[in-house]
């Protein structure tokens, strides 16, 4: 294992724990589990993690990461998250089974080049229930499936919807059953099976949970509640899951005993900020090997308590270290906890190393 810093460790045991808790959740309420990628880039770790656990696909919003997971070879089926681009489309019906769609236009070429590689490409078509992101609004529905349906070469498996992400608008009874009834209609009028219902994310989970979502909904797609063992909607910890499943390092380049406060007149910093600083004194202050170009400083929580994250630049992370737990010098390791963004960020850079790794505290 490459133990260059910054690098990210990745606790794959823990990953494959969390994600049969979850299948395991998801099965007693008759719903299939995507499980999604994307926050991990597909390393080949997340992706060795997820086998035999039950889930029955794996999902990216990128084809670029569809594409390792081809790599890396799998017996599952794929699932594209996001709408394919113009020039994207031949690769989106090599690289995956089924992709999210809700404009005609882009169905229209998946199609053509489905007939062109002599296969057929499956499509859940995505209806806005509220939360203004993807999604044909709920009028167009019947519409758009009907033409879907009509397209050589395309197999529409069912509806599906996202939620909680860009509006923050929360799964509920009535969305849920909104999502169902247009089904049905959309069954009606085609005389589709449109099998699949796709409800949505970790944000999901909760209502399902519950026992309040719709028994018809049989697919969902999670990531971070696999990955990260969160209830999307607070961050709360997940039941039956684990947190410390990533962790992101960093090692000290210069040690040094400063003040809080800085010395002169202030202006912007690197970034265009004022920053406010709080006058905690004459502190032991670490330079880290991380910075923006990694990952925004607010999203990493040190594993060590006595650790306080002060802010970064672009390759430079300060973090007051006075009250730390452990002795440090130059060349000891700092640990943090990423937030979602944190890991997004530290996974998607080529500036990070990725590592499996055992780890050090149980
Ligand atoms: C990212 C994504 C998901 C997974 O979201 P989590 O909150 O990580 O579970 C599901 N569906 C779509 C369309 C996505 O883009």
């Amino acid at each position: 294992m490459n133990r260059s810093t910054p690098r990210l460790e990745i606790f794959a045991d823990r990953i494959r724990d969390n994600a049969r808790a979850i299948v395991t959740q998801c099965a007693k309420h008759g719903v299939q589990v995507a499980a999604v990628t994307k926050v991990l880039h597909a390393h080949p770790v997340l992706l060795q993690a997820l086998e035999d656990t039950g889930i029955t696909m794996l999902a990216d919003s990128r084809l670029q990461n569809l594409r390792q997971i081809a790599e890396c070879g799998t017996s599952l089926p794929t699932m594209l998250l996001r709408a394919p681009g113009r020039h994207d489309i031949d690769d989106t019906v090599q690289l995956a089974d089924i992709s999210l769609n809700s404009s005609l236009t882009t169905m229209t070429a998946l199609s053509e080049a489905a007939v062109r590689a002599g296969t057929r490409h499956g499509v859940i078509v995505m209806v806005d229930v509220g939360d203004l992101r993807e999604g044909v609004w709920p009028d167009h529905l019947v519409d758009v499936v009907s033409s879907a349906a009509a397209l050589p070469g395309i197999d529409v498996k069912g509806v599906g919807t996202n939620l909680a992400c860009y509006g923050g608008v929360q799964p509920s009874v009535e969305n849920m059953t909104r999502l169902v009834q247009l089904r049905d209609m959309a069954r009606a009028a085609t005389g589709l099976e449109l099998g699949l219902i796709s409800g949505g994310n970790s944000a999901n989970l909760p209502l399902m949970m519950s026992g309040a979502m719709p028994s018809e909904i049989n697919n969902l797609r999670i990531g971070e509640a696999i990955i990260l063992g969160r209830n999307t909607l607070d961050r709360s910890p997940w039941p039956q899951t684990r947190q410390d499943t990533v962790e992101v390092v960093a090692e000290i380049i210069e040690l040094e005993r400063k003040p809080s406060i800085p010395l002169g007149r202030t202006g912007e910093d690197a970034f265009g900020q004022h920053v406010t600083f709080t006058d905690r004194g004459i502190r032991l202050r670490a330079i880290c090997n991380l910075g923006r170009q990694d990952v925004n400083p607010s999203d990493l929580a040190p594993v060590d308590p006595g650790n306080i994250v002060l802010g970064a630049s672009s390759d430079h992370l300060i973090v007051d270290m006075t009250d730390s737990s452990e002795s440090v010098e130059i060349g000891t390791e700092v640990r943090f906890w990423p937030t979602y963004a944190g890991l997004l960020a530290t996974a998607t850079s080529s500036a990070v190393w990725k590592a499996a790794a055992t780890p050090h505290r149980l």
